[in-house]
């Protein structure tokens, strides 16, 4: 069958790690798609995250609009934080669209997708699924026939996380789950498209933040944190990961017959990280956030100015696991650690001991990526709150200064100015993301270090900015530098060249430089009204399912 539509999105996917493969033959697939097609950077959402950048690719609209801004709820994250699913975006999707026009789908892992909307097809979500849920795929019945077919389907990826690169038997068992998840997806995408007979193909493939994140320092000899040992050892094979993620998109383009249109997109880009600044901690240095008078929490401060620190716990943590994994073959972090981890959290300061009547602002944790809230309870909105942030702003500005250097408050946005006035409440109110530069403003465990930078012994990578994409097929200029695009765009171009309209309320438009002139593909946008958005599936998450998708967030690092 012709005309198909197929979309590979390899998550965190950065040309400054992608490029030099392509133009070395490692990656020969990636590089003829951007040979003969079009591509550049494609331009995420503020904050960065998978959650708000994968809800604006699927929306076409900024975070602003489609009200994901994280992990977790904005307005819930303080005491018991809520996690984000599908239900949380408002406003149609792509695959309301694909439901819309009825155009046989077959979508596979995108995150953001739980509960998964019925598009005609089939629609399998992704790590946000409550686990032991089997309703993640639509229709639910292929889960069976998808488990007899391709065994248990990778709907997690559960590998040890910050200790990674510790041995090369750990970097070896990492890279294996990450390589059957690619094989499985990539497998089970060509089987739901030939058996759905789909126009629109996509995959999403996890690995490729996962492996950035753990072991960006093998990859890039000027990291702090480079291990030149290490990277000697196991370097071949993580690049041997990228190879067969390219091998799959060429073997997965050949299944789906000619005429195949491929787009390679993610929802981020990558790079080191070499400081932490624990934002959390500079506000309670700056008096925004207040803590209680109890004695427990008095016991708490002093434990953690001596250096009783999460950051502390987690060193010991990496050690105890290493001691661990380096006897254990699959390299799974041991659940001895894990309780003991959950045991000792007890014993540091955190937002237990913070006394929230007094506290004007904090960063909740889930949100992450350097977001800060306002605490609205006592303190808004209005006058109170406006003189809050302000000086907020203005110290802020004055610590990056400090840090970073004398332009580096560019890189502190504001709520309003970014997602509009009526995000007041529901969105960050001030984010500071200095992302390029190398810091990570973060607040993994509420509070992490009795100093508001420290070096980086977590995640060696994080994300930036500018993601990928390719376009290439039939139609499809090429040659094409792209220059401007936006993940917001993604989701109007895909309509377009399927032969849709595109809503009227997208934030994002179609990318028609890409279209040859006079090819069969080139045609007037069209402009539709927005859809109704599949309402059928909301998930209401018992307290256990949500506890456990927390936790799991949480093992991760996630928040
Ligand atoms: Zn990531």
């Amino acid at each position: 069958m012709s005309g198909r539509v197929l979309v590979v999105a390899l998550d965190g996917a950065d040309f400054r790690l992608l490029r030099p493969w392509m133009d070395d033959g490692t990656l020969p697939h990636l590089a003829a798609l951007a040979r003969d097609g079009a591509h550049g950077p494609l331009r995420s959402v503020v904050p960065p995250l998978t959650p708000p950048a994968w809800a604006s690719f699927a929306t076409g609209k900024r975070p602003g609009r489609h009200n994901v801004f994280g992990f977790t709820h904005p307005g819930t994250a303080r005491e018991t934080p809520e996690p984000v699913n599908a239900s949380a975006i408002e406003g149609a999707t792509l695959w309301d669209y694909l439901r819309e026009f009825g155009i046989p789908a077959a979508v596979v892992g995108v995150p953001m997708t739980y509960p998964p909307t019925p598009v005609p097809g089939a629609l399998i979500s992704s790590f946000m699924t409550p686990p032991g849920r089997r309703d993640f795929v639509h229709p639910v019945e292929l889960l069976d026939e998808i488990e007899a077919r391709f065994g248990p389907y990778p709907l997690y990826l559960d590998t040890p996380v910050f200790s990674v690169n510790r041995s090369a038997a750990n970097v070896r068992s990492f890279l294996g789950v990450l390589e059957h998840e690619a094989e499985v997806k990539f497998r089970v995408a060509a089987w739901l498209a030939d058996r759905f007979d789909a126009r629109f193909v996509m995959l999403h493939i996890w690995g490729t933040d996962r492996v950035q994140h753990e072991l960006w320092n093998l990859l890039d000899e000027s990291h702090p944190r480079h291990n030149g040992r290490l990277a000697a050892r196991v370097r071949g094979e993580i690049v041997g990961y990228f190879r067969g993620v390219d091998r799959r998109i060429g073997e997965l383009r050949q299944a789906l017959g000619d005429g195949v249109t491929t787009f390679v997109v993610s929802d981020h880009g990558f790079g080191p990280v070499h400081t932490l600044i624990d934002l959390n901690w500079w506000l309670a240095q700056e008096g925004f956030i207040r803590f209680r008078r109890g004695l427990a929490t008095r016991l708490r401060r002093l434990a953690w100015r001596c250096g009783l620190t999460a950051s502390t716990l987690t060193r010991l943590r990496v050690a105890a696991e290493r001691f661990i994994t380096l006897r254990r073959k699959d390299g799974a972090p041991s659940e001895m650690v894990r309780t003991a981890q959950r045991r000792t959290r007890r014993l540091v300061l955190s937002f237990r001991d913070v006394d929230w009547d007094r506290t004007t602002a904090y960063s909740p944790p889930g949100l992450s990526i350097g977001s800060i809230m306002l605490n609205r309870r006592d303190h808004g909105p209005g006058a109170d709150y406006d003189a809050v942030r302000a000086r907020l702003v203005e110290r802020l500005g004055a610590f990056a200064r400090e840090l970073i250097g004398p332009h580096a408050a560019k890189h502190i946005y504001t709520g309003d100015a970014l997602y509009g006035a009526d995000s007041v409440g529901r969105a960050p109110d001030v984010l500071f993301l200095p992302l390029e530069e190398g810091y990570l403003p973060t607040n993994l465990f509420d509070f992490i270090d009795n100093r508001p930078a420290v070096p980086n012994r977590v995640w060696p990578g994080n994300h930036r900015m500018d993601g990928v994409l390719i376009a290439h097929g039939p139609g499809v200029r090429a040659g094409l530098r792209l220059d401007g695009a936006e993940i917001v765009d993604v989701a109007p171009t895909l309509l377009h060249l399927l032969g849709c309209a595109v809503a009227s309320d997208m934030d994002g438009r179609p990318l028609t430089e890409l279209v040859e002139a006079g090819s069969a593909r080139e045609r007037p946008v069209q402009a539709c009204e927005p859809a109704q958005p599949y309402l059928g599936g909301r998930a209401d998450l018992t307290d256990a399912e949500r506890d456990e998708i927390i936790a799991r967030l949480r093992s991760l690092g996630y928040i």
